[in-house]
């Protein structure tokens, strides 16, 4: 029967599941349902012409015609290929759209009476081309993302010239659901079919591509844990074979017994322990295990256990201190007691002591000689310039490579819990921003509670007590005073040329011919040769520049020993000379001469005393002060004050009282390079200006030192031993303190006391009657008549703050 298009026509149909058949579509199906089998059959007897309906609910299996949608498609069975199993495979064409109008009676199958749908032909306007090209340009998109459909259907598609034909070609060929496709089928107006498949088009590509991007995740993840777990596997094998397993579970359980080996405290290891579980926990090769392992091992490398038995045998003690180092009595006796009461009864806990003086006099060697006396391990803390707190108690282990502070680090290196550790340097401590370390210093030094000193790094106690404190510094003054207060302080001097030559033959002679690989035989340094060194080579307190000296000698003469065949060598002065070359300083010498305006001052600096000469001259002016040479403030307010105190004694002293109207006065102290302050220089400023003023010389072999009063009183000054001691360098015959530091010559250098003569004073006449030649004699009762300047246009004013 010719399909008429306008009438209806009578047809067996065939419902489909899930599936729908458009126009012109050519596709083939298995049929399985005898009803739907006997429908293909019916058609086959008529004319081929079948009604292809899709069923409105997909999992019927046994539909009738109300279950089916009444648009549907009238399709020509091409060819019935019989399968296995009773199936039978159609292939169909489908030819033009039709729906139900009214069911026709059959018992043995499924009929209906369609009417076929026209489909309208009409010329296409721009909006039709241009929605044709949408369609086209979003189909190609479409096939581009979505794998499963060929891309040969691109070519129809392109050749499609009909909205309706476009729009039927591309639903037929896309995977949509058959209740979307069926919507589109029954749109009868072919724009408004091809819209519609436009709007599923642009969908569907918004979901394509959200599922390509979604999948292209998840297989980045997957490929992600794939890479790790095959990395981790290839460096588990790698360490397998090199011997370093690494298993964050076993290492944790090895971690544990170690813990409970240690016995320490409940909450200690109650903190160790559960990083022991967090390691447990750890993937394979994790960072944060290395970290882990890195605070346990370090926790667990400590000596909580750990400490050296104490050798103290008092009379070996000593001689053991007297074998290495020359002198040193003070720290000798002192560190004696202290371990003498120490072997008597464990109660007292030994006070931490400070050895302060110049640089290179032995404190930290005789320090670790200590150490080795009593077999105890010793640590060296420099502490010059630390400026921040976590350099002694840690950073918290929350920064990226923090470590413990230097205390906890210093104890672990000595592997002993009861080591001597030596502080050195402990007037160089800065703080700043960071915390002052300071106050970290002080708890550790504190006796009383340092046996619970909490490293941020370490975050358990650990137990300090036991440590032997022992600290170093150059200048008292600059060590923070909380700190002071808890040290015991030993002063050490520098040392005299003798002293020095001593130290040199006894110790470091040997102890640098040992380590050059010479014996005493071989080299011999003479008693005018170590002068020599001492005199013309060095200039310091201590003995380092000189052993250093030593030290370069004997390698010049190994040189020659192993060069030339050397075999002994004398070292005097020729042979100095020859090796080291010409002198490096000439010797301290004060002027030969007494001289007018020119007297020796006596100062103190971090690395020893020093001889400090001052020089006044007077010239015609107008009363103006200038002072020259790298002076301080208390310095600058000292010379004002020597001049006014001279000032108010014109009349005694016999010299023109108005002097400071008309002449300029002009202190200098030499070598400007090195700064000087304090107030010791006032009495020598003010012999000095006496000595100008009244053309009067004064003794080039008298030192001097001491604070001045306005009514010309000496007072009291700090380092004086120091001071004596280069006096006594340069060859000073008489030195000139006030009286009130009298106590102090007890302590000063035997060498010091047997050569110089010290006198007290305690005003400036008595100074000047000393000092200066053929001193005019001035009563007690008309020097202390004093006439205090009265104010004038030059007096200092004194300024209010504001
Ligand atoms: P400081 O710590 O006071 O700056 P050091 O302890 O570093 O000085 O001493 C420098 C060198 O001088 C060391 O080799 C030390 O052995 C030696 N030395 C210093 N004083 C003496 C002494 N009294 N006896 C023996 N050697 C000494």
């Amino acid at each position: 029967m010719a399909a008429d298009n306008k009438d209806t026509m009578i047809v067996p149909v065939l419902p489909l599941r899930g599936l729908v058949v458009f126009p012109k579509a050519l596709i083939h199906f298995d049929v399985g349902r005898q009803k739907s089998i006997t429908a293909i059959n019916k058609a086959m007897k008529r004319d081929q012409m079948i009604f292809l309906s899709t069923q409105i609910d997909a999992t019927n299996n046994d539909p009738k015609l109300i279950d089916v949608y009444t648009t549907g498609v009238i399709a020509k069975i091409v060819q019935v290929l019989k399968q296995p199993e009773n199936v039978t495979r159609i292939v169909i064409e489908g030819k033009f759209r039709a729906k139900i109008v009214a069911p026709v009676h059959d018992p043995s199958g499924l009929m209906a009476e369609v009417q076929p749908i026209p489909e309208p032909i009409m010329d296409h306007d721009d909006f039709d081309t241009a929605l044709m090209r949408a369609v086209k340009k979003e189909f190609e998109e479409y096939i581009d993302i979505s794998p499963q459909i060929p891309s040969d259907i691109i070519f129809k598609v392109a050749l499609c010239k009909r909205a309706g034909e476009l729009a039927d070609y591309i639903a037929a060929n896309m995977a949509l659901d058959y209740q979307v496709k069926q919507e589109i089928l029954e749109i009868r107006s072919p724009v408004e079919r091809l819209k519609d498949v436009l709007d599923v088009l642009i969908n569907e590509n918004y979901i394509l591509r959200l599922e390509d991007e979604i999948n292209r995740k998840a297989r980045m993840r997957i490929d992600e844990s794939q890479r790790d777990f095959f990395l981790r596997e290839q460096k588990r094998v790698i360490e397998e074979e090199l011997g370093e397993d690494d298993n964050p579970s076993e290492d944790a359980e090895e971690y544990a017994e170690r813990i409970e080996e240690l016995k320490l405290d409940e909450k200690s290891a109650d903190v160790l322990l559960k990083e022991c579980r967090k390691l447990m926990k750890m993937p394979f090769g994790s960072q944060e295990a290395s970290v882990i392992r890195t605070y346990l091992d370090t926790v667990l490398d400590l000596p909580w256990n750990k400490s050296t038995k104490d050798k103290i045998v008092i009379p070996k003690l000593r001689k053991e201190l007297d074998r290495t180092h020359y002198g040193l009595e003070k720290i000798k006796t002192r560190i004696i007691e202290q371990l003498a009461v120490k072997k008597l009864s464990d109660k007292q806990k030994g006070q931490v002591i400070c050895f302060v003086g110049p640089p290179g006099v032995g404190k930290t060697s005789i320090a670790k000689s200590i150490a080795k006396a009593i077999g105890r391990n010793s640590q060296r803390i420099a502490l010059g310039g630390v400026r921040d707190e976590a350099e002694i108690r840690g950073h918290r282990r929350t920064y990226i490579g923090s470590i413990p502070g230097r205390i906890i680090s210093a104890v672990q290196s000595a592997g002993s819990n009861n080591p001597v550790l030596i502080l050195d340097e402990v007037d160089k401590l800065a703080s700043d921003y960071k915390g002052d370390p300071t106050s970290a210093l002080l708890e550790v030094l504190d006796i009383e509670q340092n046996n619970k000193f909490v490293d941020h790094y370490i975050d358990i106690p650990f137990d300090l007590s036991n440590v032997m404190f022992i600290t170093t510094a150059n200048d008292l003054g600059a060590i923070p005073a909380p700190l002071r207060d808890r040290m015991e302080i030993i002063e050490i001097n520098s040392y005299t040329r003798e002293e020095k030559f001593h130290i040199a033959k006894k110790h470091l002679i040997p102890k640098q011919l040992d380590l050059c690989g010479f014996t005493a035989a071989e080299v011999k340094f003479t008693k005018k040769g170590i002068y020599y060194l001492i005199d013309f080579y060095t200039r310091e307190s201590g003995v380092r520049t000189l052993e250093r000296t030593i030290a370069s000698i004997l390698r010049k003469c190994a040189v020659k020993k192993l060069e030339d065949g050397v075999e002994t060598f004398k070292i005097d002065e020729k042979e100095i000379e020859t090796l080291l070359g010409n002198k490096k300083y000439l010797p301290d010498t004060v002027s030969k001469k007494d001289e007018i305006g020119i007297v020796n001052g006596l100062a103190w600096t971090s690395v020893g005393g020093e001889l400090l000469p001052i020089e006044v001259a007077i010239m015609d002016g107008t009363g103006k002060l200038e002072l020259t040479g790298s002076l301080g403030d208390v310095m600058k307010e000292s010379a004002k004050i020597a001049i006014n105190c001279i000032r108010s004694h014109a009349d005694v002293l016999g010299i023109d009282s108005e002097f400071y109207k008309n002449k300029d006065i002009h202190i200098h102290a030499p070598e400007g390079a090195v700064p000087k302050d304090g107030p010791s220089a006032g009495i020598t400023m003010a012999t000095a200006i006496y000595s100008v003023l009244s053309s009067k010389a004064v003794r080039h072999d008298v030192a001097m030192t001491g604070e001045i009063t306005l009514r010309g009183k000496v007072l009291p000054i700090g380092g004086l031993k120091e001071k004596s001691m280069a006096a006594y360098k340069h060859g000073i015959t008489t030195v000139i303190i006030p009286k009130l530091n009298e106590p102090d010559i007890e302590e000063f250098d035997d060498a010091v006391k047997e050569n110089i003569n010290f006198i007290p004073v305690e005003s400036l006449k008595d100074v000047l009657s000393i000092a200066v030649i053929d001193p005019i004699k001035v009563s007690e009762r008309e020097w202390n008549k004093t006439r205090l300047p009265s104010p004038s246009a030059n007096a200092p004013v004194a300024r209010m703050t504001q």
